[in-house]
């Protein structure tokens, strides 16, 4: 993994800089992925799309923030602010959904990036626990029920990655035979793993986001 220079951007609102990590060159070497479509690999990692601003709390798209500069190490000696500038951050599952309502989905695309991220950040905690151990499907709030339901009307079942999310999504809200459903299709072979591992929770009634392994 190369990182590359850190890019100093400012809020659009408070003019608070902040700095937003680059990565020149990473691989997937290490890399661990779920039935939701979420990977995490050390050697990559995922740079957030949108943050919220350490000075005003505004949300914002990170690509619609004007960039001050770059901060290349070792080359030449940045301003004193943009060193002091704090890196940009992720959201939480509570952050996402509350950037919807403050209307930054402007365009399908976006709705669904901030959409499928709140599923992710719900998914977070059963990652990394002993999934075995858990007895009951997981509480989700009533906000995280309404982001799945908006997430179902938003996939698109002719496009094969969406059609799978979305057969993962009725799984895990518990409506296996319209996962099941889903599944039916000519799906490319690349999907062949994924797909016969999210057909068989189904067909086990397992609600939980599994381990690809
Ligand atoms: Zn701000």
């Amino acid at each position: 993994m190369k990182p590359g220079p850190d890019r100093v951007i400012e809020c659009p609102h408070c003019k608070t800089l902040m700095r937003v990590p680059t990565l020149l060159s990473g691989n997937t070497l290490g890399a661990r992925w779920w039935t939701d479509g979420r990977m995490i690999a050390p050697m990559l990692p995922s740079l957030p799309a949108i943050t919220r601003c350490h000075g005003c709390e505004c949300y914002f798209w990170i690509s619609e923030a004007k960039v001050i500069g770059h901060i290349r190490y070792g080359l030449e000696e940045p301003p004193p602010e943009w060193k002091a500038a704090k890196r940009v951050r992720k959201l939480s599952e509570k952050e996402y959904l509350e950037a919807i309502q403050n209307g930054l989905a402007r365009t399908r695309e976006q709705e669904l990036y901030l959409r499928t991220q709140a599923w992710w950040a719900s998914n977070d905690p059963l990652r990394f626990t002993g999934l075995d151990e858990i007895q009951t499907p997981p509480h989700r709030s009533p906000e995280a029920l309404m982001n799945l339901e908006r997430l179902l009307e938003l996939l698109d079942e002719t496009h094969p990655a969406e059609r799978l999310q979305k057969a993962e999504v009725l799984r895990e809200l518990e409506r296996f035979d319209e996962a099941l459903r889903l599944l039916e299709f000519d799906f490319p072979d690349q999907y062949e793993k994924v797909t016969s591992l999210i057909r068989e929770l189904a067909q086990r009634k397992d609600p939980l986001v599994r381990e690809i392994g």
